[in-house]
């Protein structure tokens, strides 16, 4: 022990020398004048006396003002400073693994190091801390997968918990177990960080927990809705106060202000006034068959005319334009690189903002662009609080976001975009006011704004909680609904009863709520359980393959383009990758077409041809080697062969680990004389989404379709779907019982049940008992 207590008392002593000498260097001086300007910076003294005196510290300040990259570097300076540098162990969290790499590469740089010496990161498959890493940035999650093997986190000193406003999942879970944790770790220090003012509610839960403020500064930011920028465009939108709810009765009156001839027009809504105002462009992708999963569009054209008009007059500065996803953000930039002012080089910088963004992608984000050129970044919302540009002036803010929610009556989870809270709003709007006085358009009118919520619904209230559930049980936290009573805002009963029941359906948990084998290797999956058991259907039946591609498939945007001037042309392109009545058996037949062009270098070319998105390709083709490497990690695939795909081409074998990852996602099929109509058990009828492949059939041959995704918007839509046949149903969804008839089906409690002749019901249930031991074991 006195050996050891040298060695870390001399390692101690070096790293405060080389912290000095950096502090002293005139690089290191450089770094610490622009440090010492941030208002963090102005608190420090005060944060670290606050932090020694309390176990439990919540500190909040507006974005940008240095609490992500200064707060734990402060602490660890300050251990280095008392050599204890070599005995601190700060874990600092960030909901998303891209902020988690950016802010490491920045704290590094900022103390003078390379990433993975004194500070380091770690994210899911990707990582860089060395022997000497003494901060770490990780995702909440992989702070939860730490506590698996570590549940008293035995050397940690620090935790800092970054974000706590967004009130994510893994976060306010992290919470309660990091109250239990307090209690039996005294000297373990908790730090808590928000963007908003909220800490009130974070102090309660933690028995009155010292909170703290870092004043911050921001310049005004001049702030302009929907009618002022169409004023702006020459055109008046009065709302007539006879009427109210937007969007759907109020009448929008409008007047072209010519100076002469002035003429007026009535638009029934937001949106003619647009159109008459050239303003509005809904061809985003297409708008008719997208129109139930985007029911308001962002105008393209708008967005264009704003962008334009501060590029040829406004002052320098750059633009940050709020988007709702990946794959509008990618329709926009397209649309963009058409016109001559924003497509030319020496005059724009057009870069993309998202949580799938490469490094170099992301460090072009901060840097300063030449004299003249003026940067314009098209972001996600992941620009709203964890991620900083630093020159920015001119915000567009479109009023949305990609939000997942969630129907716990009908297990109907949903991805749509929503609009924002007005938290949000004033988070993005602070964006333009960080270097000078500011602009911030908001492409929606004020009395929608008015309409927003104050905050989000934490995503525990609105988010299906299979997969937290899944995460209690193998943590061993007891009972899953007396834990989740223990949180920040419980969930309601009914939900976590659903959650609970469906993990039983699908073989996850046993009747008495404990972890089966299957579970157990779904909680070793980061996905969805559904996905996670089509990937083990995949290795146990040796279909992995084709399985991997859509899982993948899956969790990226629709690879199928259908432009809207070229529709036809597209859906005959898409239609020689769809015979199989399935959505998911086209993704394969597409991902593999172009995996054999690449191998002559004409994948771009196959994808032009194909109407198919190279870049949903390529993300596919990321993700199936990611999601491989995942299996071979917990030991399901062999690390050495890949002997997973012997019956990779087998259809029914596909179709069954489709069916087996969705059940009970299933509707039976009713065929009428040129027509068939779908039904599943809770919703009566449903309908196809107009881009599945199913959509254009008049018959399917098989009775029965499962669906990865359904969505209520007047009425309930299906995404994704499989025809699959009685047999594969029979063997791997619903149940069985004994009756007097044969094949004779009820759909009971939301599940599905068979009704057979005693024989014919004996040997089926056999076959079931024995697949059921070979998978869930
Ligand atoms: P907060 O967490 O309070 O929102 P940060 O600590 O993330 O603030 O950022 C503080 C400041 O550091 C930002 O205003 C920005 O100026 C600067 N900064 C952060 N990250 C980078 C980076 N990768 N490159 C350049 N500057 C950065
Ligand atoms: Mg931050």
């Amino acid at each position: 022990r006195a050996v050891v207590g040298k060695i870390l008392c001399q390692r101690s002593l070096q790293m405060c020398d080389q912290q000095r000498a950096w502090q002293e260097s005139p690089e290191g001086r450089t770094i610490l004048e622009f440090r010492s300007s941030l208002p963090a910076y102005k608190e420090k003294e005060a944060i670290l006396s606050a932090i020694l005196r309390n176990q439990v510290l919540i500190i909040s300040g507006e974005t940008g003002c240095g609490k992500t990259t200064q707060l734990p570097q402060f602490i660890l300076e300050s251990e280095i400073e008392s050599v204890r540098g070599a005995v601190c162990n700060i874990i600092c969290t960030q909901p998303r693994r891209i902020a988690a790499i950016s802010v490491s590469e920045r704290v590094a740089f900022e103390r003078g190091e390379k990433l993975g010496e004194s500070v380091g990161y770690k994210v899911r498959l990707e990582g860089m801390r060395g022997r000497d890493t003494h901060l770490l940035f990780c995702t909440t999650g992989i702070l939860l997968r730490r506590l698996l093997d570590d549940r008293n986190l035995i050397g940690v000193t620090h935790i800092i918990v970054d974000e706590i406003h967004e009130r994510g999942m893994n976060e306010d879970f992290l919470l309660i177990v990091l109250k239990d944790l307090l209690a039996r770790r005294p000297e373990l220090k908790l730090i808590l960080m928000s963007a908003t003012l909220d800490a009130e509610l974070f102090s309660s839960y933690f028995n009155g927990a010292a909170t703290m403020k870092i004043p911050g500064f921001t310049y005004p930011v001049r702030t302009q809705f929907l009618e002022d920028i169409l004023e702006m465009s020459g055109y008046r939108l009065t709302p007539d106060n006879q009427i109210d709810d937007y969007g759907q009765e109020r009448i929008w009156k409008m007047n072209k202000q010519a100076p002469r001839k002035r003429k007026s027009q009535i638009a029934s809504s937001v949106e003619d006034a647009l159109r008459a105002a050239d303003l509005s462009d809904y061809s985003l992708q297409t708008r008719e068959s997208l129109s139930c999963w985007y029911p308001d569009c962002i105008g393209f054209n708008l967005i264009q005319y704003i962008l334009c008009n501060i590029c040829e007059h406004e002052r320098p500065g750059a633009i940050l334009v709020f988007m709702i996803g990946w794959d509008d953000i990618n329709a926009l930039k397209e649309k963009l690189l058409t016109h001559p002012v924003l497509s030319d080089p020496s005059r724009v910088l057009l870069l993309m903002c998202h949580s799938s963004m490469d490094s170099l992608e992301q460090r072009l984000i901060f840097e300063e662009p030449e004299d003249g050129v003026r940067k314009i970044v098209l972001a996600t919302n992941i620009a709203e609080t964890s991620i900083t540009i630093n020159d920015i002036v001119f915000v567009l803010d479109c009023g949305k976001a990609k939000k997942s929610s969630y129907d716990a009556l009908n297990n109907t989870p949903c991805l749509l975009p929503t609009w924002i809270s007005k938290v949000s709003v004033q988070q993005r709007r602070g964006r333009a006011g960080r270097v000078q006085p500011g602009e911030c358009y908001h492409l929606y009118p004020r009395c929608v704004y008015d309409s927003f919520a104050e905050h989000q619904l934490p995503e525990i209230l609105r988010m299906p909680l299979q997969s937290l559930c899944l995460q209690i049980k193998s943590l061993k936290l007891g009972s899953i609904s007396e834990f989740l009573s223990r949180a920040l805002q419980s969930p309601e009963i009914l939900a976590v009863q659903k959650a609970i029941e469906y993990l039983k359906t699908i073989g996850a948990l046993d009747e008495n709520e404990n972890l089966t084998i299957l579970g157990h290797n779904l909680t070793m999956l980061p996905m969805e359980p559904k996905l996670g058991k089509m990937l083990i259907f995949g290795v146990i039946f040796n279909c992995l393959d084709p399985i991997l591609t859509i899982v993948a498939g899956l969790s990226v945007r629709d690879p199928f383009l259908t432009p809207l001037d070229k529709k036809d042309l597209a859906e005959a392109a898409k239609s020689q990758f769809s015979q199989d009545y399935s959505d998911h058996l086209a993704i394969v037949r597409a991902y593999e077409g172009w995996k054999d062009a690449e191998k002559d270098l004409n994948g771009h070319e196959y994808c032009w041809k194909n109407f198919l998105s190279a870049q949903s390709m390529r993300v596919i083709d990321a993700l199936r080697m990611e999601f491989l490497s995942l299996l071979k990690d917990i030991g399901l695939v062999d690390s050495n062969t890949s002997s997973c795909n012997a019956w990779s081409y087998d259809m029914y074998l596909i179709r069954a680990a489709v069916c087996y990852g969705l059940y009970p996602g299933i509707c039976s099929v009713v065929h009428k004389d040129t027509s068939f109509s779908l039904k599943t058990m809770e919703d009566g009828q449903v309908l196809l989404h107009s881009n599945s492949v199913n959509a254009r059939e008049t018959r399917i041959p098989y009775p029965w379709v499962v669906f990865n995704e359904k969505i209520k918007v007047n009425s309930v839509f299906l995404r994704d779907s499989t025809a699959v046949p009685d047999s594969v149903v029979l063997l791997l969804g619903g149940s069985i019982s004994k009756g007097d008839t044969d094949g004779h089906l009820k759909m009971s409690g939301g599940y599905l049940e068979f009704f057979m002749k005693p024989a014919v019901a004996n040997m089926y249930q056999s076959i079931r008992k024995e697949l059921d031991n070979l998978i869930r074991s």
